[in-house]
């Protein structure tokens, strides 16, 4: 069976799939993107990708290339061609195709593309091995919250970790204090217990599953604080874990190359991983 995707109105295989050279997004990564995860055919926490979706495009003035209503057809249309149980929606939308010019076009003309990937069924088990992790300069632009397409830094960072035999690089800004993963949200529980994630604000993607973390976290009476925290602080943790979407929640084990605790998958995070794991089921219908 083919790949089947979506492009500007049509749906394509996938092979075929392509932009104008000319599309803003191509020449000035002027444009957004979600991931969400499809788990037994249901897409997890599509609320929250829209809502950041919008927001997203909001804050770079990208006009919604279709309604929600349309949006929401074409992904579910998406997920049906490609018969996808378990696996991965993705969404691009960009400023669209105007003659290379650095200011905005005067015509709206946003271009849209959906493509599915399949993924190994979620378990528990193989999520909860660990990973280790190292880490290197923040280089990114101001703007973080922006799930923008721009992603060199990450990629060079990404790409750092991949050499070093590791599946995650984090952001360290000047001051030591860590940001985020090149692809997912940075969690430590400290010396002391405390489980802490950096607070939502230009310097961080706020994680989709950062959240429904958060909240599987209050349902269940334990207690975390959003804050900054260094480097230092991490290499000394109990525990730490990385959150994403295509990751859930990944113990990690070492920190450029140090033991976190134990060095052994940390009791708090192997159960934040089981209530995210519920928190999935939940939405199957
Ligand atoms: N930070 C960055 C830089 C990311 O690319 C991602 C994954 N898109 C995340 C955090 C985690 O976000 P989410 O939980 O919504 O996948």
């Amino acid at each position: 069976m083919s790949r089947i995707s979506y492009v500007n109105g049509h749906y394509v295989p996938h092979c075929n799939a392509s932009v104008h050279i000319e599309d803003r997004g191509y020449q000035f990564s002027d444009g957004v993107y979600e991931v969400i995860a499809v788990h037994k055919g249901n897409l997890i926490d599509m609320g929250g990708h829209m809502l950041r979706l919008t927001r997203s495009l909001e804050e770079l003035e990208i006009e919604w290339p279709a309604s929600l209503k349309a949006i929401d057809i074409i992904i579910h249309e998406v997920i049906r061609r490609n018969r996808i149980k378990d696996g991965i929606i993705y969404i691009q939308i960009t400023r669209g195709v105007a003659p290379r010019d650095h200011v905005f076009p005067d015509h709206h003309n946003s271009a849209f593309v959906v493509t599915a990937k399949r993924f190994p069924s979620f378990d528990f088990n193989s999520t909860n091995k660990g990973i280790n992790i190292i880490t290197t300069p923040e280089t990114r632009w101001q703007r973080r919250d922006i799930k923008s397409v721009s992603l060199l830094a990450n990629c060079l960072a990404k790409e750092k970790a991949r050499r070093a035999g590791c599946y995650e690089a984090w952001f360290v800004e000047d001051d030591g204090m860590i940001t985020e993963g090149t692809t997912s949200n940075s969690w430590i529980v400290t010396a002391k217990g405390e489980l802490v994630t950096r607070e939502a604000s230009n310097n961080i993607l706020n994680g989709i599953t950062r959240l429904s973390i958060m909240k599987v976290a209050k349902e269940n009476n334990i207690k975390f604080s959003e804050r900054a925290f260094s480097l230092e602080e991490a290499k000394s943790a109990k525990e730490a874990f990385i959150s994403s979407t295509t990751s859930f929640v990944r113990p990690v084990l070492k920190i450029d190359n140090k033991r976190v605790g134990d060095g052994k998958v940390g009791h708090l995070s192997a159960k934040l991983l089981s209530y995210y794991s519920n928190h999935m089921k939940a939405q199957i219908t």
